[in-house]
C-alpha cells in the first residue's frame, strides 16, 4: 500500500520549520478530531494519517531520517518501527494535551464524550543495554508489569453467573446531558455517565478479582530483539503490547527506548567509533606498530616516524553497522603522546645527551614559532 508523503499530508513544503509543522498538525487534528466528526470514517482516517505524519515530522531526528530514506528510514524492522530519540513520549503527549485543552476549555462547545471503545494506552519502557549489545544487537527478555485482561472474568468485569443490567442513570445511553447558562446563551453539555463509565450497562455482581474493571495487573515476559547498530535513545515499537483497550478495541503499543551504557575506551558518534590511544614519545618519534582495540578485537596499526600528538588515524569499516543494513561506520584513533615522568637518573642523562646533540631542524614547529617571536619583537 503506497503511503502519502508526510509533508503532503500536513500540506507543508519540505523546508517548513518545526513551529509550522506543529501548527499544521494542530489544524488538521482539530479539523478531523473524532469528537468533531462523529461516525465519519473519512475524517477518522485523515486524523490517523495526520497523527502518523506528525509522529515523523514532529521529531527532528525522525524527520531527518524520513528526508533521507522516506518511510523506510522511520519504520523498517518487521514488527515495529525503528525510531529516534524521545519525541513520542514528550512532544506527542504535550501537543495532545494542548488539543484537548482547546476542545474542553473556553469555547462554547464543551464535550468530553467518548465515542466507542477506546484503544489501550501506549506504554514506554526504558531498557538499559551495554555498548556491545547496541553495536552487535541482542535478544533480551524483559518483564513488564501492565494491566491485562482479568483471567477470572475474561474481561467482562462480571462475577461468574451474574448478569449485566441497563444503567438506570443514563437509561443505557452511556451519556448524561445537562444544560448550562452562559453569557452566550444556554449550552447543552454532554459527558459520559459516571455510574456505568459511559458503557450504558452496569454489572450485577462485580468480579471479585478485578472489582469489576475487567483488568488486572500482570507481569508479562517479552522477548526484545535489539537490532544491531541502535544508539542511545533509539526506540523500537511492539504493536499491541501496550495496555489493553476497552472491550472490542485494540491494545496500545509498547515503545522500548534504549539507554546505552558508556564504554570504558570507545566513544560512539553515530556509526563511528572514537578512541584515544596513549603512545610514548619514543614510539611517536621513531614510529612503531601498535595494537589498536576495535569492536572486533585487536588490530595492528602502523604509526609512522615523527607522528605528532593528536594525530587521528581512520580505520575504515571498523565502526558500527547501520540498523538499516547500510554499511558500517569507521573507527577514528587519536594518538596522544605521553610525556614520561619519574625518570631514573640514567634516563635523564640520556635525554640531556639527546638534547645537547639535537638541533632546531628536528623540531619544525618550535623553530618556526621562535622565528616568529624574533620577528615580532625586533
Ligand atoms: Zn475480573
Ligand atoms: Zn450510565
Amino acid at each position: 500500500m503506497a503511503k502519502r508523503d508526510v509533508y503532503e499530508i500536513l500540506g507543508l513544503d519540505r523546508n517548513a520549520s518545526q513551529e509550522e509543522v506543529k501548527k499544521a498538525y494542530r489544524k488538521m487534528a482539530m479539523k478531523y478530531h473524532p469528537d468533531r466528526n462523529p461516525d465519519d470514517q473519512t475524517a477518522a482516517d485523515k486524523f490517523k494519517e495526520a497523527n502518523e505524519a506528525y509522529e515523523i515530522l514532529g521529531d527532528a531526528e525522525k524527520r531527518k531520517r524520513y528526508d533521507q530514506f522516506g518511510y523506510d528510514g522511520v519504520n523498517g524492522q518487521g514488527a515495529g518501527g525503528f525510531g529516534g530519540a524521545g519525541g513520542f513520549g514528550g512532544g506527542f503527549e504535550d501537543i495532545f494535551g494542548d488539543i484537548f485543552d482547546m476542545f474542553g476549555g473556553g469555547g462554547g462547545f464543551s464535550s468530553s464524550r467518548r465515542r466507542g471503545p477506546r484503544k489501550g494506552a501506549d506504554l514506554r519502557y526504558e531498557m538499559n543495554i551495554t555498548f556491545e549489545e547496541a553495536v552487535f544487537g541482542a535478544e533480551k527478555t524483559i518483564k513488564v508489569n501492565k494491566m491485562d485482561t482479568c483471567d477470572s472474568c475474561q474481561g467482562s468485569g462480571a462475577e461468574a453467573g451474574s448478569d449485566t443490567k441497563t444503567c438506570s442513570h443514563c437509561n443505557g445511553t452511556g451519556e448524561v446531558r445537562f444544560a448550562q447558562r452562559t453569557p452566550l446563551g444556554q449550552i447543552l453539555n454532554v459527558r459520559p455517565c459516571d455510574h456505568c463509565n459511559g458503557e450504558g450497562k452496569t454489572i450485577d455482581k462485580p468480579c471479585k478479582s478485578c472489582a469489576g474493571s475487567g483488568k488486572a495487573k500482570k507481569e508479562k515476559k517479552l522477548k526484545i530483539n535489539i537490532p544491531a547498530g541502535v544508539d542511545n535513545g533509539s526506540m523500537i515499537s511492539l504493536a499491541g503490547e501496550g495496555s489493553p483497550g476497552d472491550k472490542g478495541a485494540p491494545a496500545g503499543d509498547l515503545y522500548v527506548i534504549f539507554n546505552v551504557k558508556p564504554h570504558s575506551i570507545f566513544v560512539r558518534e553515530g556509526q563511528h567509533i572514537m578512541c584515544d590511544i596513549p603512545i610514548t614519545f619514543v614510539q611517536a618519534t621513531l614510529g612503531d606498530t601498535i595494537d589498536v582495540p576495535t569492536l572486533e578485537g585487536k588490530v595492528k596499526h602502523k604509526i609512522p616516524e615523527g607522528t605528532q600528538s593528536g594525530t587521528v588515524f581512520r580505520m575504515k569499516g571498523k565502526g558500527v553497522p547501520s540498523p538499516r543494513g547500510l554499511g558500517k561506520g569507521d573507527q577514528y584513533v587519536k594518538v596522544i603522546v605521553e610525556v614520561p615522568k619519574n625518570l631514573t637518573d640514567k634516563q635523564k642523562e640520556l635525554l640531556k645527551e639527546f638534547a645537547a646533540d639535537g638541533s632546531d631542524s628536528s623540531h619544525e614547529q618550535r623553530k618556526s614559532f621562535f622565528e616568529k617571536v624574533k620577528d615580532a619583537f625586533k
